[in-house]
């Protein structure tokens, strides 16, 4: 069974059709990477598969339809770590971190003993302890990033989305970042879909890729069947060069 099936999907935003049929599968312990430029609809797919915006078509998580599962339901199969997350201003790791155990709070009830674990070791596997006390806003990008992904591992989903993860960090932390992001998904059999913009990088830690313009799916394969010269001088209106690396294709943009 896929963790994630999506056929059909279509959304729009404030009545503009933003993505226009979109078909995605997911295999359970897989890591799926859309790319695709600007504006694509990327953080749009992402965000309706998650849950977050009303869509037509199907999403199923691990073989249920998305709309039929409980917002807490929803929340304990599926965790998002948004583009650009909203932090609550002041707040401290700890208690960011302890957001993701909301949908297992009964209501007008407060964190078990349990969640307070939860986080404690969600902290240490990420080495954030250290950081527990610390403000949120005054962590590097590196950090802030590791504890956005803390937070979603705390919601102990089995599905992780990952909105260009590592968009903020010099490529030492993006590849820390992405890293551990693969660590844990082999310990927690995580399923992944992301989306990057490195696409030399996002070649080299995805299962399958997808190329997304203009609302629709225009690739999809392994990293070497969607980054060929054609489909990115197509797609991005850029010229580059595409040489062919010991992990995976190697994306070189070139002048024109
Ligand atoms: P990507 O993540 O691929 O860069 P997005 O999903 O963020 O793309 O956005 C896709 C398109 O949707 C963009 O062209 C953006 O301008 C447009 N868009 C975003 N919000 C709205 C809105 N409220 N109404 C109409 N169009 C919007
Ligand atoms: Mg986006």
């Amino acid at each position: 069974m896929s963790a994630i099936r999506v056929e059909g999907l279509r959304v729009s935003l404030d009545g503009t059709p933003i993505v226009l049929g979109v078909d995605l599968d997911v295999e359970r312990g897989e890591w799926v990477t859309v790319i695709g430029p600007n504006g694509a609809g990327k953080s749009t797919a992402l965000r309706a598969i998650g849950g977050l915006l009303p869509f037509d078509g199907t999403v199923e998580l691990d073989g249920s339809p998305i709309d039929r599962l409980h917002r807490r339901e929803r929340a304990k199969t599926i965790a998002t770590v948004a583009q650009s997350p909203v932090v609550p201003p002041g707040m401290r790791v700890f208690d960011y971190v302890l957001l993701g155990r909301t949908p297992y709070v009964p209501p007008l009830g407060r964190e078990s003993a349990n969640d307070l674990a939860v986080v404690e070791q969600v902290l240490e596997e990420l080495d954030l302890t250290r950081f527990a006390g610390r403000r949120l806003d005054t962590l590097s990008g590196g950090e802030r990033q590791r504890a956005f992904l803390a937070r979603a591992l705390a919601q102990g989903a089995g599905i992780l989305l990952l909105d260009e993860p590592t968009s903020a960090l010099d490529i030492g932390h993006q590849q820390e970042v992405l890293e551990l992001v693969d660590r844990l998904r082999a310990e927690r059999a995580l399923t992944v879909l992301a989306t990057m913009h490195d696409l030399t990088t996002a070649g080299e830690y995805a299962d399958r890729m997808v190329l997304l313009a203009g609302g629709r799916v225009v690739a999809a394969g392994t990293a070497r069947d969607v980054l060929t010269e054609e489909n990115l001088a197509k797609h991005y209106r850029v010229r580059v060069r595409v040489i062919e690396g010991e992990h995976g294709p190697l994306v070189v943009p070139v002048r024109g």
